[in-house]
C-alpha cells in the first residue's frame, strides 16, 4: 500500500458504522481491545461452518485441515514476532494467561526464599498479581522499581535495584497508562548481568512495534491477540526454547502428554507441553487473518498514521486548561491519558459516552500506578488506525463543552 487511507481501511471494521445515542459511535478504547476487521470476523464463523473440528486429536479430514490452519497460525507468529524456533510460540488465553503460565511454571521451579522480583510501578494488575501469588508461595519478596518524570521505568539507580538475589525482571514494553516504551534493551541487559530472567508484557506494544524476539534478547514475552484487531481469548506466550524445555507444565490434561498411566505420565514436547485442553482453535486461525490483516496494510505505515493522530489529539488536548496529562510529555502510543480539573472522571466518561464516545475512566487495572501518581483514577483516549482526525475534533469539542459546563 502506496499511502495510508484512513477511511479505506475503516471500512474493514464493521462495528465502526454503528450508532450510540443516536449519533455515530467514536471508538477511543483501544488500550482495552481494538474492533476486529471483517476478515477476522469471517475466519472464526468460517472455521465453525466449514472445518470446524478439534485440532491433533483425529485423523478424519476435517480435524487435519483445522490442524493445519492452527499450526500455520503458530508459524505466522513466529515470523510476525522473529522467534527463533517454531516451539518457542505457546498459545495461551491472552497476556494474562502467559504471565500466570511463567510465574506458576518458571516461579514454583525456581524461586527460593529471598529472591527478589523486580516489577515496576506502572505494571497492570495482569503483571503484579501472578507475582504476588507466586512470591506468596515461595517466599520470593517482590521489589517495585520507580519511575522517571516522564513516566518511564527510571534509568538512572536502576543498577542499584539488581544483587544476586534477583530472579526476575517483569515489566511492561509500553504502560497502558503512560504510553511510552521503557528502556526495554537497558534493563534486559543488566538482568542478564544477574542472571535474572525478563518477562516483557507486550500487550500494549504488539499493535503498535515491530516485534524481533531474537534482537530483543527477552527470555519471555507475551501479549494478548485481541489488542491488535484479533479475537479475544487467544494469546501468545514466547520463551526462550531452552528455559522453557527446563520448566514444568502449568496445566494438566490433554494434548500436553506423551503417555499417561496410573504408574506415572510423561509430558509431549514443546509447545505442546503448555497446551493443556482443547485450544481456542477457531481464535487462533481468526487470529493469523488478523495478522495478516495488518501485514497488508504494514505494522510500520499504521504506526506512522497512528502517531500523527496522537500528536495532533496530544496538542489539542493540551490547548485545554483544564487537561492534565497524567504525565506531561506526548506518548509513544496513541495512549493518552489525563484528568480534568474540577470534574471527576467518570462525569466526563459518562459525559463523552452520551455523545457516542467511548473513552475510558477509573484505574486502568493499575491501582499501584495511580497510587504512585496520587490519582484517584484518570481518564484515557486510547487511539487505533481506523481513528479519525474528524473524530479528534468531535471528542475535543465535546469535552470543551463538558468542561465549560454547556451541557
Ligand atoms: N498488560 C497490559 C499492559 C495491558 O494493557 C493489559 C490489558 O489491558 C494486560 C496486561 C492484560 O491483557 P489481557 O486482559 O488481554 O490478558
Amino acid at each position: 500500500m502506496n499511502q495510508f487511507d484512513v477511511s479505506t481501511f475503516r471500512q474493514h471494521f464493521p462495528l465502526l458504522s454503528n450508532r450510540v445515542n443516536n449519533l455515530p459511535l467514536v471508538y477511543f478504547d483501544n488500550g482495552a481491545t481494538t474492533q476486529k476487521p471483517n476478515i477476522v470476523i469471517d475466519t472464526e464463523s468460517e472455521v465453525y461452518q466449514q472445518y470446524n473440528a478439534n485440532v491433533h486429536r483425529a485423523s478424519h479430514a476435517l480435524s487435519a485441515k483445522a490442524t493445519l490452519a492452527f499450526e500455520q497460525a503458530r508459524a505466522k507468529v513466529q515470523r510476525f514476532i522473529q522467534a527463533e524456533y517454531l516451539e518457542e510460540i505457546i498459545w495461551t488465553s491472552g497476556t494474562t494467561g502467559g504471565i500466570n503460565l511463567i510465574a506458576q511454571s518458571w516461579g514454583q521451579k525456581n524461586l527460593k526464599t529471598g529472591d527478589e522480583i523486580l516489577l515496576s510501578h506502572a505494571e497492570h494488575h495482569a503483571n503484579i498479581v501472578p507475582w504476588q501469588m507466586i512470591a506468596e508461595k515461595t517466599g520470593a519478596i517482590i521489589k517495585v522499581l520507580p519511575l522517571d518524570a516522564s513516566g518511564l521505568i527510571d534509568e538512572n539507580g536502576l543498577a542499584g535495584y539488581f544483587n544476586e538475589k534477583t530472579k526476575v525482571v517483569s515489566f511492561s514494553h509500553i504502560s497502558n497508562v503512560i504510553g511510552k516504551v521503557n528502556p526495554v534493551k537497558k534493563i534486559i541487559t543488566l538482568a542478564k548481568k544477574y542472571k535474572a530472567i525478563t518477562v516483557i508484557d507486550g500487550a500494549q506494544a504488539c499493535a503498535h512495534l515491530p516485534l524481533n524476539m531474537q534482537t530483543l534478547d527477552c527470555d519471555f514475552y507475551v501479549f494478548s491477540a485481541h489488542k491488535m484487531f484479533g479475537p479475544t481469548g487467544v494469546g501468545v506466550l514466547y520463551g526462550r526454547r531452552d528455559l522453557l524445555t527446563a520448566m514444568p507444565p502449568y496445566q494438566g490434561g490433554g494434548e500436553m502428554i506423551k503417555k499417561v498411566s496410573f504408574l506415572g505420565t510423561s509430558f509431549n514436547q514443546l509447545p505442546f507441553k503448555f497446551e493443556a485442553g482443547t485450544p481456542n482453535y477457531a481464535g487462533v486461525i481468526a487470529f493469523s487473518a488478523s495478522i495478516e490483516f495488518i501485514n497488508s496494510f504494514s505494522l510500520a505505515e499504521l504506526a506512522k498514521y497512528e502517531n500523527l493522530l496522537t500528536t495532533y489529539c496530544y496538542e489539542k488536548l493540551k490547548n485545554i486548561k483544564a487537561v492534565k496529562f497524567v504525565v506531561e510529555e506526548k506518548p509513544d502510543i496513541g495512549v493518552l491519558s489525563f484528568t480534568v480539573s474540577d470534574s471527576h472522571n467518570y462525569d466526563i466518561a459518562s459525559g463523552l459516552d452520551a455523545y457516542g464516545i467511548a473513552i475510558r475512566s477509573g484505574h486502568h487495572c493499575a491501582m499501584p500506578l495511580m497510587d504512585y501518581l496520587q490519582l484517584s483514577g484518570c481518564i484515557r483516549v486510547s487511539l487505533a488506525a481506523y481513528n479519525t482526525y474528524a473524530e479528534v475534533d468531535f471528542f475535543i469539542d465535546k469535552l470543551t463543552l463538558l468542561i465549560d459546563g454547556n451541557v
